[in-house]
């Protein structure tokens, strides 16, 4: 199945005013996504998203258009291993993010070829995954607990809090999330890469004190040793592996280390649902899950939510808020039912439903 056009539209979309972390600015405004469209003969497009809210496609368009592109053109959609690794090798230049959303794009293809959903040709694990709502920076406790509790109210079972940064504030909004939403909501806290061995120790006790289910990047993302050694003084389970933008290797260590005990990933940060699949077994094999991290865009979190669905070894889906801005470029975003679970469409492929009109507001470069 040859690839016959490939086709990158970049489109507007708002940019909600919050943050994630300390450090990272509240920006709001507009940005630009960018649909990739793969073209194979017979007519059959494979989709892709590029960028996200907080990096605009166009950082990567001519990454995608001018290195990635050229390789896929006339190229064996169905092969993707072997084209997998010749993208990958040409990314080295300028990272990860274009491969990503080829990638998926590919994946999308296989499943309409195949007639099938990608959750079921990955693995078909179950039809519904828990999600938890991903919380948004705030300056208060009070704001925290405002959060969870609006959150728990809209129906999710579980709520992760993306703290101010330092471990009094991070204790002290933990402990006000923990009193709004009572004993029964799943509750995790992501520190993004900001303590020390000692500030992560002080927090992950009181994380157990209060019943969380993990403590998410204590530690930079290149210290192994040091959060292997956090693994071994603490009791709740520690999740790390989020960055660096990095292929399958990069997991080994960590692995190897007995440093987490989870694998993350998502199809930007590490090079495709191809690799996200691979690191999830990898995961398997070490008594590990693999949690999906938030796509960034409305189709990579349709790949992650398929992955998370196909495997056994993934607890969690995660939901960055305010949910409405990674549902863009969609018509029918990812909502939880009542029981706080999320499901794949079971369409063939990602199974998205485009919105057309808005990406047609867009200009578009293309090859072929
Ligand atoms: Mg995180």
């Amino acid at each position: 199945m040859r690839i016959t056009r490939v086709a990158l539209t970049l489109f507007e979309v708002a940019v909600p005013a919050v943050s994630y972390a300390a450090g990272m600015a509240a920006r709001g405004g507009r940005t630009d996504l960018g649909l990739l469209r793969l073209v194979a003969e017979g007519g059959l497009e494979g989709h892709g998203f590029l960028g996200s809210t907080l990096r605009p496609a166009s950082q990567d368009a001519e990454a995608l258009m001018q290195g990635l592109a050229p390789l896929l053109l006339g190229a064996d959609a169905l092969g993707r291993e072997a084209l997998h690794r010749r993208l990958f090798a040409a990314c080295r230049a300028f990272g990860l993010r274009p491969l990503g959303t080829v990638d998926v794009a590919l994946w999308d293809l296989l499943g309409k070829r195949a007639g099938l959903p990608l959750w079921r040709l990955l693995g078909g694990c179950r039809d519904a995954v828990p999600a938890y709502a991903s919380g948004t920076r705030h300056a208060s406790p009070e704001a925290y607990a405002a959060e969870a509790a609006a959150a728990v109210a809209r129906g999710y079972r579980a709520y992760k809090l993306h703290p101010p940064g330092t471990p009094e504030a991070d204790i002290a909004c933990a402990e006000a999330v923990r009193a709004a939403v009572g004993p029964g909501v799943t509750l995790m806290l992501d520190a993004s890469f900001a303590y020390s061995v000692g500030d992560a120790v002080r927090v992950g006790r009181a994380l157990e004190r209060l019943g969380f289910a993990w403590l998410e990047d204590p530690l930079p993302e290149y210290d192994i040793a040091g959060t292997a050694l956090l693994r071994r003084k603490l009791d709740i389970p520690i999740l790390a592996t989020e960055l660096p933008l990095a292929g399958l290797g990069a997991f080994a260590p960590w692995a190897a280390e007995g440093a987490t005990d989870m694998l993350r990933g998502d199809a930007a940060l590490k090079g495709g649902l191809t690799v996200m699949l691979k690191a999830a077994h990898l995961a398997e094999a070490f008594g590990l899950s693999f949690e999906v991290h938030h796509g960034g865009n409305a189709l990579h979190n349709l790949a992650g939510l398929h992955l998370a669905q196909a495997i056994p070894n993934a607890r969690f889906f995660e939901v960055l808020l305010p949910e409405d801005s990674h549902g863009q470029g969609v018509l029918a975003p990812l909502r939880i039912d009542a029981a706080g679970l999320l499901r794949a469409p079971d369409s063939p492929g990602l199974g998205a439903v485009l919105d057309e009109a808005l990406i047609a507001s867009g200009r578009t470069v293309e090859l072929g």
